[in-house]
């Protein structure tokens, strides 16, 4: 496994490979892996010939009041967790790698990147797109594995992806949860033992949801109101956002059926944790 540190060295090394005939897979992380990230890798591997990942805690994605210092770091455990899952390549760029000096582009995606997550985190997707924009320019992949569970990533990426052509296919994977149902995230180690527990309700809450919708309920209210009551009977959370959108332009919906996303973001202290479920275009839905 290769660990390259810049952008050129990057590139050099995915253009030997696509002039070997070799198809490019590509996993962008914050590192910090878990289970989530890794299965990204093997659904990359399913797709592709050789995997990269990318490990870059990315500055621009965070707000000034968020956890950029004190988000979790660990290159050496991240290394080894992605050799055992076969990785091709890690790419490893510092800072001043990705933003030099003179630094002073952007890349915005209208209209969906305000609302959900948007609300809260204002600058968080013009964050998202630039350094993905960036990645994909590093690594040149065939393809790029996101995880459901940051479902309106996965969509801005797509609308990205479209609109400027980069010509990469962007497949979106299931989230991976703990045993007790928390869709699992590097940010879940900031949690206390009592937070950690209450942390629970949130996936409860959006399970019970959707099994409610299986058992044929379809009105956004009547969801809305069996899922808020779970979230209410833990005290420690606080909700930022319960929604109810069209995945076409997370629009409110008063119903829910094909191409609609359910997600929730909630405080426990200081730390923030989102999820979700959605049903597919075709009708199948996945928790
Ligand atoms: P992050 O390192 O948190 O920026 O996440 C990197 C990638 O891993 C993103 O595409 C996430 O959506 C994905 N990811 C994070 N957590 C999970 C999870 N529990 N299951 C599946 N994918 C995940």
């Amino acid at each position: 496994m290769e660990v390259l540190k810049t952008v050129a060295e990057m590139q050099a090394w995915s253009d030997a490979k696509r002039r070997e005939g070799l198809r490019i897979g590509f996993v962008p992380t914050m590192g910090a892996l878990h289970e989530g990230h890794l299965t990204l890798v093997d659904i990359a591997h399913e797709h592709t010939d050789v995997v990269v990942a990318s490990i870059f805690v990315n500055p621009t994605q965070f707000g000034p009041t968020e956890d950029l210092e004190r988000y979790p770091r660990d290159p050496e455990g991240d290394a080894a967790k992605l050799r055992s899952r076969g990785v091709d390549a890690i790419f490893l760029p510092e800072r001043d790698e990705m933003y030099p000096p003179g630094f002073a582009t952007t890349v915005h995606v209208e209209g969906i990147t305000g609302m959900l997550e948007g609300w809260t985190r204002p600058t968080h997707f013009a964050g998202v797109t630039l350094v993905v924009a960036k990645l994909f320019n590093a690594v040149r992949p065939h393809v790029a594995v996101f995880g459901r569970k940051d479902a309106q990533q996965a969509l801005v990426i797509r609308r990205m992806t479209v609109d400027l052509d980069f010509g990469i296919e962007i497949v979106v994977a299931p989230t991976v949860r703990e045993e007790d149902g928390l869709a699992m995230s590097s940010r879940n180690r900031y949690l206390s033992p009592d937070e950690r527990q209450a942390a629970t309700a949130l996936s409860r809450a959006l399970r019970t949801g959707y099994q409610a919708y299986l058992d044929g309920e379809r009105t956004t209210s009547a969801l809305v109101q069996i899922m808020m009551q779970i979230v209410r009977s833990e005290p420690l959370i606080r909700t930022d956002y319960l929604a109810i959108v069209s995945m076409r332009n997370l629009d409110p919906v008063d119903k829910v059926g094909p191409g609609t996303l359910v997600a929730a973001a909630v405080y426990l202290g200081k730390t923030r944790l989102i999820d979700n479920w959605w049903v597919e275009e075709d009708g199948s839905a996945e928790f």
